[in-house]
């Protein structure tokens, strides 16, 4: 689901690299059956903003679905074992239970595959020092797939003409656009089905030139929801990957515009569904009560009051974002609060804050004990998960906070020898929420039969 505004830039460099890359497309002979002309898949993606800049990006581009790998990998039988490997580096959690990040690197050989997990742990460390990554990072689990290059680097670093041979065909200079870190999608999904499950993809180029890019359309075969690609030793290119996830996991829109590009002066549309952005003033997004009335008036983490502030949505007029300058606009800064509270939501559309570790598909008896795993929540807002406990659904309240309730416990109520369900609800009542719809979502269930 894109974005209702999404639309390539209108920069004249990127409509001549867009034609070139259709250009060099083959077919079209000039007798006989009509050839089907090859031309390769498109995809959109983001194009990062410049490195001495602020702004978080710079609109996006449509670029081949294939990378700049020349061959099929020739990788000797020492490297092929290597290759695939998956190992979980972050999280203990049932994959059904978490937000499963997938890091793929490209450009590493089969001997830099430790500088490899080294770097996919740094990033880690990148997005969790920013809010709400820092307070829900028990909700993940981060796993890296190995992928052996038969060259140490990517493309078109440093120069525009370097190739080299690598797993995932990255290359910079995609669209003619020279920190526009493209890849091969075919190949990295090839590595991400190798791990258990993948909500969010990585790719790390082995690389410490500025780059990066957004794949922000959910994967119909394997379930993601987009792939940011980062150089793995550029900090800049850290904060890229983390604006990407705004866009696939918050599904929120841009908040910068373009001064002075044609088409982009004034938003004259209806009102889009973002979250984020609107056509609305303050005074009428408080009274009509939409998009983050909530949070007007309030000190944003990325500074100043959350209002309504001109631009957004690539457009300099017509249309409003809730705070002058969050990582949705610039590079480096928090999320504002309406944006946290979308992370949030994007968050528990993939974990669970109660996982069972007492199967339920059994009933408890006597000498059963019905135990779950709750995760411990870190950062400036943690603890907020509460633990509650019903039999026949009624609460008992002296149980509430615990993660393991014997059987023995219960044994008063059981008397009858019927069969009861017992059940523990796990919710999070965080501040960092206020739309009853999202906080209903922050919630989850377990049941037992119980008998004795
Ligand atoms: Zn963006």
């Amino acid at each position: 689901m894109r974005p209702a505004l999404r639309r390539a830039m209108t920069a004249a460099g990127v409509a001549t690299a867009v034609t070139a890359v259709l250009a060099t497309a083959p077919g079209s002979a000039a007798a006989g059956p009509a050839p089907v002309p090859a031309v390769p898949a498109l995809v959109e993606v983001e194009i990062p903003g410049p490195e001495h800049g602020t702004v978080a990006g710079s609109g996006h581009i449509e670029v081949p679905q294939r990378g700049k790998s020349r061959t099929a990998p020739r990788l000797s039988a020492a490297e092929k074992s290597k290759d695939g490997a998956v190992t979980r580096i972050v999280g203990d959690g049932s994959t059904a239970d978490r937000v499963d990040i997938v890091v793929v690197g490209d450009g590493y050989t089969a001997d830099q595959l430790a500088d490899f997990h080294a770097d996919a742990r740094e990033k880690w460390a990148e997005l969790t020092a920013v809010e709400p990554y820092t307070t829900y990072r028990e909700l993940f689990n981060v796993w890296t797939v190995d992928a052996v290059s038969n060259q140490t680097g990517v493309s078109g670093d440093p120069d525009k003409g370097t190739v080299r041979d690598t797993a995932l065909g990255s290359y910079f200079w995609c669209g003619d656009i020279e920190r526009l870190l493209c890849v091969d999608e075919k190949k990295v999904d090839g590595y991400v089905a190798k791990a258990p499950e993948a909500d969010l993809v990585l790719v790390l180029a082995n690389s410490a030139k500025y780059g990066g890019a957004g794949y922000n359309q959910p994967s119909a075969t394997l379930g993601y929801e987009g792939i940011a690609t980062a150089s793995a030793n550029n900090e800049k290119s850290g904060q890229v990957a983390i604006h990407e996830t705004g866009h696939s996991l918050g599904k929120l829109a841009d908040e910068y515009f373009y001064p002075g590009y044609p088409g982009y002066e004034r938003y004259t549309g209806a009102e889009p569904a973002d979250s984020n952005i609107s056509t609305l003033s303050a005074a009428d997004i408080g009274r009509q009560r939409v998009k983050w009335h909530r949070w007007l008036g309030e000190t944003s983490p990325d500074g100043g009051t959350i209002g309504a502030f001109e631009g957004g949505g690539y457009f300099v007029a017509g249309l409003n974002r809730p705070t002058d300058n969050s990582l949705m606009r610039s590079n480096g800064k928090p999320f504002n609060l309406p944006g946290v509270e979308a992370m949030i939501a994007g968050f528990y559309r993939h974990a669970k804050p109660v996982t069972a570790l007492t199967p339920t598909d059994r009933t408890l008896r006597l000498r059963s004990t019905a135990k779950v795993a709750v995760p411990r929540l870190t950062g400036a807002d943690g603890r907020q998960l509460r633990v509650r406990w019903h039999l026949d659904g009624k609460e008992l309240k002296h149980l509430a906070g615990r993660t393991e309730v014997p059987v023995t416990k219960l044994t008063k109520r059981l008397l009858d020898l019927r069969s009861h369900t017992l059940t523990v609800t796990v919710d999070d009542r965080t501040r960092a929420v206020r739309d009853p719809k999202i906080a209903a979502t922050l919630k989850s269930t377990v049941s037992w039969k119980v008998r004795l």
